[in-house]
């Protein structure tokens, strides 16, 4: 890597922000990390995208966040996909950014893919960090379950990235910025339509697993339904989101959107505890990149205090509890 120049911290960056579902007007989670990350790069420009009548809260929340400059665009909210596409093709248009910054949730890598495919435009998915190198910006990756550390960098147009939520530390100062509405032309792209909306019930008051900052997961090793209860008494005395093994979800122990891994969410939280998990490569892939593992596990073979920064070998139902006990005790 070498040093930034003048030039290049001038260069707009562009930063997909769009608006929480449901409730009051707001930006979705992983706002401040994204324009975080592109102040380090550039000049952050946030093109918010949400129902017209949110725009202007929008707008307000992406300058606290260190955003200069805001476009806003209005999209009916009844209509998935392609019109967040048109706004940040739009956008692209106007500003030549030298890379378009997303963060990695189900609506922002939606619209990061059909905004390369339109532009033909490299695609980076699922960064840990993005950089400047003496070419220009390149993302990193964590692949292999946290095995290997890989770059991407584009050769041509700008390049397209999606940033993993909880992995960027980086977060900008407060901005006025310039806020202007963005024309967007109508492409006539089919959209897929919203023909019903049915607001379901949240019941738990825990962190969102995606964004936690702190994560207790638990696998195999727990052995049944009722045990795992463990898990979330310690979750709920650490103010943490649930986590959990492929094979602790396979069992019924806890419901699918808990997994951790591969084929689950990706977590990068400050602290992670895996209860209970031997740590294969394919749990490791989703939570790797967190700051500090803490694992408990009777087999001190197991591979999952390769990772981790403080294990602890022995039996979890005998560790857990007392933990727990320790915590609350703290608490008084
Ligand atoms: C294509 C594919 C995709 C996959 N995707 C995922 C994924 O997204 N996420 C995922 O997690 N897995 C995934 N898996 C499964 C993965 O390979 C492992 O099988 C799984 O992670 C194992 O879960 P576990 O660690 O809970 O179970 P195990 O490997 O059985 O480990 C249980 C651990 O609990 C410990 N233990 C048991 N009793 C106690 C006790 N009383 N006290 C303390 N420790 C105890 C054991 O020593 C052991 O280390 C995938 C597999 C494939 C093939």
């Amino acid at each position: 890597m070498t040093e930034t120049t003048g030039a290049a911290i001038t260069q707009p960056i562009l930063i997909l922000l769009l608006a929480a579902s449901g409730g009051e007007p707001k930006l979705a989670d992983g706002a401040a990390e994204a324009i975080g990350a592109a102040a380090q790069l550039g000049t952050p420009v946030a093109v918010t995208v949400g129902p017209a009548d949110a725009l202007p809260q929008m707008a307000e929340a992406a300058a606290a966040l260190g955003a200069v400059q805001v476009l806003t665009a209005a999209v009916d909210p009844t209509q998935l996909g392609a019109p967040v596409a048109d706004a940040l093709a739009a956008a692209v248009a106007q500003l030549a950014p030298a890379a378009v910054l997303v963060p990695h949730t189900i609506e922002g890598t939606d619209a990061a893919g059909r905004l390369a495919a339109r532009l033909r435009a490299p695609l980076a998915i699922d960064a840990v960090a993005v950089e400047r190198d003496a070419e220009g910006i390149v993302a990193r990756h964590s692949i292999y379950g946290g095995a290997y550390d890989v770059t991407s960098a584009a050769t041509f147009g700008p390049l397209i990235v999606t940033l993993r939520r909880g992995s960027i530390d980086h977060r900008a100062e407060a901005a006025t910025p310039q806020i202007s509405s963005l024309e967007v032309a109508a492409t006539g792209r089919r959209a897929a339509v919203v023909e019903g909306f049915e607001a379901a019930e949240q019941t738990s008051t825990r962190p969102d697993l995606r964004s936690a900052k702190k994560v207790v997961s638990g696998g195999r090793g727990l052995g049944s339904k009722e045990q795992f209860a463990l898990i979330e008494q310690l979750a709920d005395a650490l103010g943490a989101a649930i986590g959990a093994s492929r094979a602790a979800v396979d069992a019924g122990y806890v419901e699918q959107s808990s997994q951790v891994g591969q084929t689950g969410t990706s977590v990068s939280p400050d602290l992670y505890l895996a209860i209970g998990i031997s740590g294969a490569i394919q749990h490791r892939a989703g939570m790797q990149t967190a700051k500090t593992i803490v694992a408990i596990d009777k087999d001190a073979n197991a591979p999952i205090f390769e990772i981790a920064d403080l294990g602890v070998v022995g039996d979890l139902f005998t560790i857990v509890p007392q933990l727990v006990a320790a915590l609350e005790a703290r608490k008084g």
